[in-house]
């Protein structure tokens, strides 16, 4: 079934020559696989003159939800199981409200998602759930998010688990973001390497085709690098002198109202910027040189070939790219920089929940994946007892 999903193999000979199979054998698992609905004849083709019945993955099998939640606004989706959306919806809600009502909020919108799209809550393979914190992968819990007040240690699989017999994977936002945006546009780039600024700076890198998070989760985390001879100002974790302090949308804020004017947010600033005030534009230049040299000591460790700058205020004006490529070029050895392409990321704001939900594709549609997905299948009084009463 893998081989097929990948397009690796069309027909039950290209299965037996794949997977070494005998004909006979291959047969037989083609049949089983078509029985489940996982498999679906898709035409035929003439090789060396006999005809052969070509097999694809059926992708509108099930479905994916996936959730991205901002710090005020949260966006979900259902898409099929290549992680394609076929719907997007967008709450405005403030994080800090807590988990049990963010997430319950998100539970309601994956309820409408399936009803829109006539799934059963059976047909769910997967769910994915970015945060835009730190999150421990393995446990799938945020652990001490800056900007999630009364998140900290939440165990959000399992709240949905409740809920939902299927995988629940959760992951930092900027880490799907990456994801989203290589397989979106960058598709050949090994590394890639994201950095977003908004009110904060994260970065996200993918290698291999997919994410790399370090071992707990915590790569990538290029705000809080420390760099000396610029502003050596409180950050907002406690130390001093990290990038996001002197660069991060909150720290334009702060410099700005230092300066006579009253910004409270970053939607603020980017007003504040669009306007073409001299000022803030300055003061966005300025964070691009900080930023440039974080983003060096990324390029000098990862090598990547593409760097892509996203986020908010990486789309308002020139001046921020300009800062990165003027400190960048300087600070990065020359080889790491030659075939370098430094890029301002796409504009697209479903990019995360997209992103997200093609990690939860990947799980799902993985070698093991699909063995505990079909396993579950064989159970009938799970698709007849357990999911009524398990949505409410
Ligand atoms: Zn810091």
């Amino acid at each position: 079934l893998r081989l097929i999903y990948e397009q690796r193999a069309r027909t039950r000979f290209e299965l037996a020559q794949e997977t070494g199979l005998s004909r006979s054998a291959a047969t037989l698992r083609v049949d089983a696989l078509l029985r489940t609905g996982l498999l679906v004849e898709d035409g035929a083709t003439a090789t060396a003159g006999r005809r052969a019945t070509n097999f694809s993955f059926n992708m509108g099998a099930g479905c994916i939800l996936a959730a991205d939640i901002g710090v005020n606004r949260t966006k979900t989706t259902v898409t099929d199981l290549a992680g394609r959306p076929l719907a997007v919806l967008e709450d405005e809600i403030d994080i800090a409200r807590g988990p049990s009502e963010v997430l319950g909020r998100v539970k309601a919108r994956f309820r409408e998602h399936i009803a829109d799209t006539g799934f059963a809550p059976d047909d769910v393979w997967g769910i994915g759930i970015a945060a835009p914190g730190p999150v421990e992968f393995a446990t799938g819990k945020p652990i001490e998010p800056p900007t999630m007040p009364g998140w900290d240690d939440f165990d959000i699989r399992g709240w949905f688990r409740s809920a939902y017999a299927c995988p629940v994977i959760v992951d930092q936002d900027t880490n799907v973001m990456a994801l989203g945006e290589q397989r979106a546009s960058w598709r050949d780039a090994d590394p890639f390497l994201l950095v977003r600024i908004d009110y904060g700076i994260g970065a996200g890198i993918v290698t291999g085709g997919t994410i790399y998070r370090g071992a707990q989760g915590a790569a990538g985390d290029i705000g809080h690098l420390r760099l000396r001879g610029y502003k050596e100002m409180p950050c907002r974790c406690g130390n001093v002198g990290c990038v996001e302090a002197a660069a991060g949308g909150w720290a334009l804020i702060r410099d700005l109202n230092a300066e006579g004017f009253s910004l409270s947010s970053t939607e603020d600033l980017i007003r504040l910027l669009s306007s073409g005030n001299v000022e803030a534009a300055r003061h966005l230049r300025s964070a691009g040189r900080v930023l440039g040299e974080a983003v060096a000591a990324a390029v000098n460790i990862l090598n990547p070939s593409v760097v892509a700058i996203g986020g908010p205020l990486a789309h308002i004006q020139a001046d921020l790219l300009a800062g990165i490529r003027e400190t960048l070029y300087q600070r990065s050895l020359p080889l790491a920089t030659r075939h370098l392409h430094v890029v301002t990321a796409s504009r697209d704001e479903t990019i995360q929940v997209a992103g997200m939900a093609m990690l939860v594709a990947d799980h799902v549609t993985s070698a093991r994946g699909l063995d505990e997905r079909l396993a579950k299948r064989t159970e009938p009084t799970l698709r007849n007892t357990a999911v009524p009463g398990a949505l409410e």
